[in-house]
């Protein structure tokens, strides 16, 4: 970056250090741009993908190839927009999200981060090497950042992109920004635009989403992301009328991850009612991110996984698969996942302490008062459940049998548990180039668009698991080299 004038120039301004920005810089540099700035409103690089486990999805990756696993993309392209009733998602976007998947994987990789398939997923790769627990990504954030300043990059951190200077004739010319050293105006042919989600814009998730959104319902560690990109955009004339969708999760218990047990209602063999006692949905789909829509739909957006204490006893059995997994210096994965809480499961279900998320007791109607439910309705959904654990067949939602067991031995135990926002996408709407685009669909010149502040990539929830961070990483490369190339 030159100073001059008192102001700077650079050949692209890259706003947001996350999942999207990081890679889009990189690649842009790799493309022969000699002066990119990096602007980061936090004090750390990294955004929520940082906060992430680093899971991608992924097709036909060198780790899928080698596991002889055997997905086509253009199923998962075809099977995709079917699943979104081809409503909300962009079929280029789709395409793009596909197609880029497994260059994606290659591209970490080639930059030393290991991937591995995931164990009963097809379509996803996992980061090898080190604990996949929340929060592990930040590493590779941090590499990723650590290369693009040692090749000349400049990432401004607690630097806040405040205004995209330009017009929807004309395109952008600079960006201002507030720094640690006062407000800047960086003058600039090309923007590319990786501000994130809005997780933490409380007003916008009210008006977006009405009826899936309430405050106090959802964990949520992302709350600095407030989609500052939708009014940077708009300013210059971009589209911030496109639809939005929120990502979730389901299975969160307590509110910080220090608390434990916090992913146990994830056991399948756990019965899981509502807050009226009724059975909802099938308990060994916890990890199918899309289940969250079942729970979003339940009173309270609650769901209530029930233990009896044979149940208990036999979590408490398993080996933990995180066991020996931390690394020095990093948090300590087990009291997030859903090895971790294991051996001190029965204390933490009956600690009065955390009654505002578990219980213990003696029989199924004190447990119902605890849930608010009728202790008839309750009574009989466990019933009917016993009965089906009894036949080895679940009549209604045909869980897998291996799951089925009854619950008889007290003490009974009730955990609460809720959706986490994973991030939001949207509104801004991209064409394939990932120019971002006027109301009447014409690109904003040389403004581009990367990561979750653009929708049209995914629908109404998570269809396939690892596919924001994915996303993001690839949109962010093709806006990097169309940058570039612009
Ligand atoms: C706990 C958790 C676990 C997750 N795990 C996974 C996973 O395993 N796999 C997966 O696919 N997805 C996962 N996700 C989601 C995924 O991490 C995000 O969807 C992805 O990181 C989005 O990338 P992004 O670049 O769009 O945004 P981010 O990574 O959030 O980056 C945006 C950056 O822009 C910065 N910014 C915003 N406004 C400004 C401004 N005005 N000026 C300067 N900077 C600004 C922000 O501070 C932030 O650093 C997870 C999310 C969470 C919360």
């Amino acid at each position: 970056m030159n100073e001059r004038n008192g102001g700077m120039t650079a050949d692209l301004v890259v706003i947001g250090a996350g999942g999207a920005g990081l890679p889009a810089a990189i690649t842009a540099q790799e493309h022969g741009l000699d002066r990119v700035v990096v602007l980061e409103k936090r004090p750390l690089i990294g955004g929520n993908a940082g906060m992430s486990g680093g899971f991608l999805f992924a097709v036909q990756s060198r780790p899928q190839r080698e596991a002889a696993l055997k997905n086509a993309p253009d199923t998962v392209f075809r099977d995709t927009m079917a699943y979104n009733h081809y409503d909300g998602v962009d079929p280029r976007l789709v395409r793009l999200w596909v197609d880029e998947a497994d260059e994606t994987v290659r591209w970490l990789e080639e930059r030393g981060i290991g991937y591995r398939p995931v164990p009963g997923r097809d379509l996803g790769v996992e980061p090898s090497g080190w604990s996949n627990h929340p929060g592990s990504f930040q590493r590779v954030m941090e590499t990723l950042a650590e290369r693009f300043t040692a090749d000349g990059g400049q990432i401004f951190t607690k630097a806040v992109a405040a205004e995209i200077i330009g017009s929807p004739e004309t395109g952008v010319s600079a960006v201002v920004a507030d720094t640690r050293n006062g407000r800047i105006t960086i003058e600039t042919p090309r923007v590319v635009l990786a501000t994130g989600g809005f997780t933490g814009n409380v007003d916008l998730l009210h008006e977006k989403f009405p009826g899936i959104y309430d405050e106090d319902v959802y964990w949520t560690d992302t709350k600095r992301l407030a989609g500052d990109g939708i009014a940077l955009a708009g300013a210059v004339g971009a589209d911030t009328g496109g639809r939005s969708f929120l990502i979730k999760e389901n299975c969160y218990s307590f509110k910080t991850k220090k608390n434990r047990p916090n992913r146990a209602s994830m056991e399948p063999r756990c019965l899981w009612v509502n807050a009226r006692g009724e059975r909802f949905l099938d308990e060994s789909t916890g990890m199918v991110n899309a289940t969250a829509n079942a729970l979003t739909a339940q009173p309270g957006m609650a769901g209530y996984a029930l233990f009896d204490d044979a149940l208990v006893q036999y979590v408490i059995d398993q080996p933990d698969p995180f066991a020996g997994e931390a690394r020095p210096g990093e948090e300590d994965p087990t009291a997030w996942t859903s090895g971790g809480y294991r051996s001190t499961l029965r204390d933490a279900l009956a600690d009065p302490a955390n009654s505002e998320w578990c219980v213990a007791a003696d029989d199924w109607p004190e447990i119902a008062r605890w849930i608010g439910a009728d202790p008839e309705a309750l009574a009989a959904s466990v019933r009917e459940y016993n009965g089906y654990a009894d036949d080895g067949r679940d009549a209604l939602w045909a869980k897998d049998p291996e799951y089925l067991v009854p619950l008889r031995k007290p003490p009974f135990y009730a955990l609460r548990f809720r959706p986490l926002m994973i991030d939001t996408a949207g509104p801004l709407r991209i064409d394939k180039d990932l120019h971002v685009l006027d109301p009447q669909s014409r690109p904003v010149p040389r403004l581009f668009g990367a990561g979750s502040v653009v929708g049209g990539w995914i629908g109404f929830d998570e269809h396939r698991f690892g596919t924001p961070l994915s996303w993001a990483i690839s949109s962010g490369r093709i806006a990097g080299s169309r940058a570039a190339r612009g």
